[in-house]
């Protein structure tokens, strides 16, 4: 198959973009590279994948009939990145998913649209089905993500139902692995920085808050088989495995061999307090679940960052 991959220079894209060319498939990446990284694009190169860098809020075209699938990973996703970069990610979420489908409606391709947890806001329902609808500040910190994707997902099925486009939305939970950025602000790639230079590791809030997170590859494995069934409606794929963070920080502490203490921090505005995917979906019409433990994941994410970071 000939398959774009918008996004695929950052973290998720770069494996998701490596797996279909490692399975046969000529890949095509499309990112503006405003999180994705200049590193990741020589990762793709190097396994033949074409790179070209492009907002997708700028209308694309290809002259090339064939055109099987799309991926549309492009956005950025680290909460760091919601309060500096929120104009950008509600027009990704808008005018660029809008692009993206009136591509795959020229070309008869297959769409699947990177969703999120986020839909379901801080949510009142633990874990979250995918018929809850969710509990999302319209307007504070988060809302340029919450509401850019949920805004994607009403879009994405809009061209599904008008146009019988056969689109997929894969609503993904907490993902980690090798090839994260170190400064992605995120709780892990924090975490393990952290642990490496004996700094405190910094917990925001009480450490309660809960998520459950799922490692790359598992993640990449469901949004294949996402992208390949009959399924058209919201799917959740994620790691039904829930930790606190502050376990979460007593666990990398003890993975590094790490002297860190831990440093409690405020708690960032509409911080989810809980976070867990029920995937029985997924296991009914996919057939995925996760394989890897998260001890076995951690481990595997410590050691890309000791070989990065020395
Ligand atoms: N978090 C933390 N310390 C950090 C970074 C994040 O305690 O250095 C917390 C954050 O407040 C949230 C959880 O870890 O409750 C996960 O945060 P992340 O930014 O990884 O992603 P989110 O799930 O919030 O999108």
């Amino acid at each position: 198959m000939r398959i774009i991959v918008a996004g695929g220079a950052g973290f998720i894209g770069l494996h998701l973009a490596k797996k279909l060319a490692d399975d046969g498939n000529e890949v095509i990446v499309v990112d503006n590279l405003s999180t994705g990284s200049t590193r990741n694009v020589e990762i793709l190169k190097q396994a033949g994948i074409t790179v070209i860098q492009h907002d997708i809020c700028e209308p694309l075209s290809f002259k090339t009939a064939q055109l099987d699938a799309i991926f549309n990973l492009a956005c950025p996703a680290s909460p760091v990145d919601f309060g500096p970069k929120a104009i950008e990610i509600l027009s990704v979420c808008s005018k660029g998913v809008f692009n993206l489908l009136e591509l795959a409606r020229k070309h008869s391709a297959r769409f699947l649209q990177a969703s999120t947890s986020e839909c379901y806001g801080d949510p009142k329902v633990n874990p979250q089905p995918e018929s809850y609808w969710g509990n999302v500040n319209p307007i504070g910190l988060r809302s340029c993500y919450d509401e850019g994707k949920r805004f994607a997902e009403a879009l994405t099925m809009a061209y599904h139902r008008k146009y019988n486009l056969p689109t997929h939305l894969a609503r993904i939970f907490n993902t980690y692995g090798p090839n994260m950025r170190n400064d992605d602000g995120r709780v892990l790639p924090n975490f393990i920085s952290q642990a490496f230079k004996n700094q405190p590791l910094t917990v925001y809030g009480d450490g309660t808050q809960t998520r459950s997170f799922c490692y790359v590859d598992d993640l990449v494995d469901g949004l294949i088989k996402l992208m390949l069934s009959d399924y058209n409606e919201p799917v959740n794929i994620g790691n039904p495995d829930e930790i606190t963070i502050l376990q979460l920080a007593r666990e990398v502490i003890d993975l590094t061999g790490s002297t860190s203490e831990i440093k409690f921090l405020p708690l960032p505005a509409d911080d989810p307090k809980l976070r867990r995917p029920d995937i029985t979906l997924a296991k009914k019409i996919l057939n995925w679940q996760p394989t890897t433990d998260r001890i076995t994941g951690i481990k595997s994410t410590i050691k890309y960052f000791r070989e990065i970071l020395g």
